[in-house]
């Protein structure tokens, strides 16, 4: 089990926060906001220092047929029952890491990144899937000028790592030692 299906997440994101989306559900993404994409969707639309290590969440067409951006009211829903193991900082905000099973070797984890997290959501806090995590974090007055975006991860973190040294230093490109990553679209 590494794909928590998208698209019922894009679904649980929808019903949480009452999005007007049209009745087609449609999202939309950018290259660059695809998993493993080299291209930026913001400022210069340049090329990132890593690969893209997820998927960012941002757009989707509402009733009125106009292509709407996620924003700071947007609260975070978790892909599936799990446990928080770790809250650290990423370049925009604070990302969530839950892991959801483990084996001898590793445990597979979602990640929820630049949000805001409520002080309830602490290493230890148990969630259901749908449970709030998080409300994306403004990140418009940042120096990239960057869109308000929802970031998601999913990976399997070797055992050795604990908890609390997870964070984006090793789980960011271009030094993934016992991080493997997986496409969360599929
Ligand atoms: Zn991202």
């Amino acid at each position: 089990m590494k794909s928590f299906a998208i698209r019922s997440y894009l679904d649980a994101i929808t019903h949480l926060n009452n999005l007007p989306i049209s009745d087609q559900r449609e999202w939309f993404f950018h290259p660059g906001m695809l998993f493993w994409s080299r291209a930026k969707w913001w400022a210069d639309f340049g090329t990132r220092h890593a690969m893209h290590e997820g998927l960012d969440i941002a757009l989707f067409r509402n009733r009125t047929g106009r292509i709407q951006w996620l924003d700071t009211s947007t609260r975070v829903p978790a892909m599936a029952k799990g446990e928080v193991i770790n809250v650290c900082s990423d370049f925009l905000g604070r990302s969530v890491i839950i892991k959801h099973a483990q084996d001898a070797e590793s445990r597979l984890v979602s990640v929820y990144s630049h949000i805001a997290v409520p002080s309830a959501v602490v290493p230890g806090t148990r969630v259901n899937k749908g449970d709030v995590v998080g409300q994306i974090a403004d990140t418009t007055g940042k120096k990239s000028g960057i869109h308000c975006h929802l970031h998601v991860s999913i990976m399997e973190i070797a055992n050795e790592i604990t908890d609390n040294e997870i964070s984006w230093e090793i789980m960011g490109e271009p030094d993934l030692k016992g991080v493997k990553l997986f496409n969360p679209m599929i």
